[in-house]
């Protein structure tokens, strides 16, 4: 069926309903409604079908972008899910969480003609959703079972993704996670109003359909030596994420009621999934009623204003030491933030925390550019004379996250670790210094994205295919 496209000359680009911000502000659902299927046709024929599609080339997976559009377009949805999810283990989720903004539709051609970008991430959402819907979204089956074993530390993406692949080639697979539920930030740290935690448990059962096992509440490190799981497997991959938390150096921030992002975001998934939370029921880590102020400008700052909003705060100030233009997070998220009534104070830092046993306000600089430093970016300084107080009942640190110590935690020293403390790995290969032991996600990259966690969990899965499949020839030379 032959199916116009190019249609973004007489059609307007069109996002989902977005909720409004006075009724998004009071749940945690998701702030985008599917598409009607005729809207997806529309937006998906927009599509320019360019030769060198750009959005494909800055998506991390390559997905094949115009090819799925144009299937949308014309209605063949079942076949554009067989595209999308040849390329992608969790389409339904990067639809939903990716930073478009910065990738795909960043580099669609069209929204450099000032027509507005293709609406990527919301149309492949609709596909996979809508799969999921019909059926078509299968456990994998393997076409032979392979006798290897192969462990997985850390059920986030990565290692989700890598065993999803490696399931797929028919190796026995065992992920071990030091929480009780999978998905890692998928489910403990992403709120719901961005990834309504359902999408993440769907597809944690599908890849345990598909047979691989899980070992939840498995401190690695701890209770469970990474020795015993080298001695169990033939081959480790490691995607375990960063979760040591940057901290803040200034007067009073050991006062009570300053605490980690992360901390923050888990209490409140928790209690969406239903679980008892004491010291969200306690009030420590519960926003409600409060003066709060989160201090960073990433992506995580963002979670935690919007996170506070939603618990009730009286007034939520985000801190941020750099302008809007120079802040990592995703430009669509502060629109999100700023909608729901979240106040940006720009170009400001804490100086000093101030209370008597918790805190009652930060002290804060204004800031300004000064040069730029080594990487090209403009060095924030303090202007002076300009401190001012903000009252705060609670304080969020978002100041990024660090790897753990792993050689030290998993007691090998021979555990190589680059200067930033992430695993140190052959980058064609994904081995570690340690043979039979590959690294994967965020623990290599640094606190990256979701679409790079799967990127690498994908690859890493074919390379310790590679490595098995050596060994398996070369144990069948010795012995002949
Ligand atoms: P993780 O998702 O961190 O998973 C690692 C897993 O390893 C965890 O389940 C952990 O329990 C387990 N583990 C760790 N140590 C051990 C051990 N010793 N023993 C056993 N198990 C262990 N990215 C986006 O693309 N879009 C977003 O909107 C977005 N929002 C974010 C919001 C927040 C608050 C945060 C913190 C991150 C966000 N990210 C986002 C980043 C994204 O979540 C990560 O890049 C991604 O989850 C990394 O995947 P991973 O599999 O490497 O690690
Ligand atoms: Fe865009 Fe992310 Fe989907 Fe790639 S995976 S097409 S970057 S939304
Ligand atoms: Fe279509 Fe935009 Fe990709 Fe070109 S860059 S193929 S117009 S989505």
């Amino acid at each position: 069926m032959a199916t116009k496209m190019l249609r973004f000359v007489d059609l307007e680009q069109r996002m989902p309903h977005k909720r409004a911000a006075e009724e998004r502000r009071k749940d945690f659902g998701e702030i985008y409604e599917e598409y009607v299927p005729e809207a997806a046709a529309d937006q998906a024929g927009r599509c320019s079908q360019c030769g060198v599609p750009f959005c494909q080339v800055h998506c991390p997976l390559h997905n094949n972008i115009p090819d799925w559009l144009k299937l949308t377009a014309e209605g063949r949805l079942q076949e554009a899910y067989e595209i999308s999810q040849a390329t992608n283990n969790f389409p339904e989720i990067c639809g939903r969480i990716c930073p478009q903004d910065r990738l795909c539709e960043g580099n669609c051609v069209i929204e450099q003609s000032g027509h507005g970008t293709v609406t990527i991430g919301s149309v492949e959402k609709y596909i996979t959703d809508t799969a999921w819907e019909k059926g078509w979204v299968k456990p994998v089956r393997p076409l032979e079972e392979r006798p290897e074993s192969i462990g997985i530390v850390g059920a986030g993406p990565a290692g989700l993704a890598a065993a999803e692949q490696l399931r797929r080639k028919g190796f026995q697979v065992e992920i071990y996670d030091r929480y009780d539920r999978i998905g890692g930030l998928l489910i403990y740290g992403i709120p719901n109003f961005k990834l309504e935690k359902e999408v993440v448990e769907r597809r944690a059962k599908l890849i345990a359909d598909s047979g691989v096992t899980y070992h939840t509440n498995c401190d690695v490190g701890g209770a469970t030596s990474f020795d015993s799981l080298r001695q169990k497997h033939h081959a480790l991959l490691i995607a375990t994420g960063v979760y040591k938390a940057r901290d803040i150096k200034a007067p009073g921030v050991g006062l009570e009621n300053i605490v980690p992002a992360l901390d923050f975001l888990v209490a409140s998934n928790r209690k969406g999934l239903g679980d008892s939370v004491p010291a969200f029921e306690d009030g420590s880590l519960n926003a409600e009623g409060k003066n709060v102020v989160v201090i960073g400008g990433g992506d995580t700052a963002m979670d935690c204003v919007r996170t506070a909003v939603r618990q009730g705060a009286k007034k939520v100030t985000c801190l941020y030491r750099r302008d809007r233009a120079n802040m990592p997070g995703s430009q669509r998220e502060v629109a999100n933030a700023e909608d729901e009534g979240v106040i940006f104070e720009w170009l400001a830092a804490p100086q000093a925390f101030l209370g008597d046993k918790q805190v009652s306000a930060v002290r804060a600089f204004r800031m300004r550019l000064g040069v730029a430093d080594a990487t090209g970016r403009q060095t924030p300084e303090p202007v002076e004379g300009s401190e001012f107080d903000i009252e705060a009942d609670i304080v969020i640190k978002a100041l990024g996250f660090d790897p753990e110590d792993l050689p030290n935690l998993f007691d090998v020293p021979e555990l190589q670790v680059t200067k930033w403390g992430t695993l140190k790995t052959d980058f064609r290969t994904f081995e570690t210094s340690l043979e039979g032991v590959f690294a994967a996600g965020d623990i290599v990259r640094g606190a990256s994205l979701v679409v790079w966690a799967v990127r690498d969990g994908r690859d890493a899965a074919e390379q310790i295919e590679k490595f098995l499949a050596k060994k398996s020839a070369a144990a069948k030379s010795a012995a002949a």
